[in-house]
């Protein structure tokens, strides 16, 4: 499941091109999608991520444009997007954005890599709200419970 969706958008009343950072997956983005070649179009898990990547594709898509490209982040399903220029204080407001997304995400309770809402490792004996990454982070958990444990019979 990704967190926010970073697609290139054309506004259909003004024409304008705009890069949109939206809530969701692709399937919720804004539909009004142009088809375009770049490595940073698509969902991301990190919001802080798919920020950096939107700020680069602004300036790329500009470029080989040859004209302005706009920015809309917190793009919301069914909602208008508003669109804005890809100022010093807009770079600041979608960072500070993506942060406060992030701060809010669960994290590893290994590694404090992000977790993935919809695919994570548990250990039944740890309790549910220890959540892992990955199986390698879950299974060195898991060693130091049962090392900790061994240890306490010993006692
Ligand atoms: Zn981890």
């Amino acid at each position: 499941m990704s967190t926010l969706t970073v697609t290139c958008q054309v506004e259909p009343t003004s024409g304008k091109y705009f890069v949109s950072v939206s809530y969701g997956g692709l399937r919720e983005a804004p539909p009004d999608m142009v088809q375009v070649d770049y490595d940073e179009v698509g969902e991301y898990l990190d919001p802080v991520e798919a920020v950096e990547m939107a700020i680069d594709l602004v300036e790329n898509w500009s470029e080989d444009l040859g004209e302005p490209v706009y920015v809309s982040y917190a793009v919301q399903e069914g909602v208008p997007p508003e669109l804005e220029e890809l100022s010093n204080g807009v770079i600041v407001k979608m960072k500070n954005w993506a942060n406060q997304i992030y701060m809010d995400m669960e994290k590893c309770a290994r590694c404090g890599d992000l977790i993935n809402s919809k695919d994570y490792y548990l250990i039944p004996e740890l309790g549910s709200d220890k959540k892992y990454c990955s199986a390698t982070c879950a299974e060195r958990d898991y060693e130091e419970y049962l090392e900790i444990n061994e240890e306490d019979t010993q006692e």
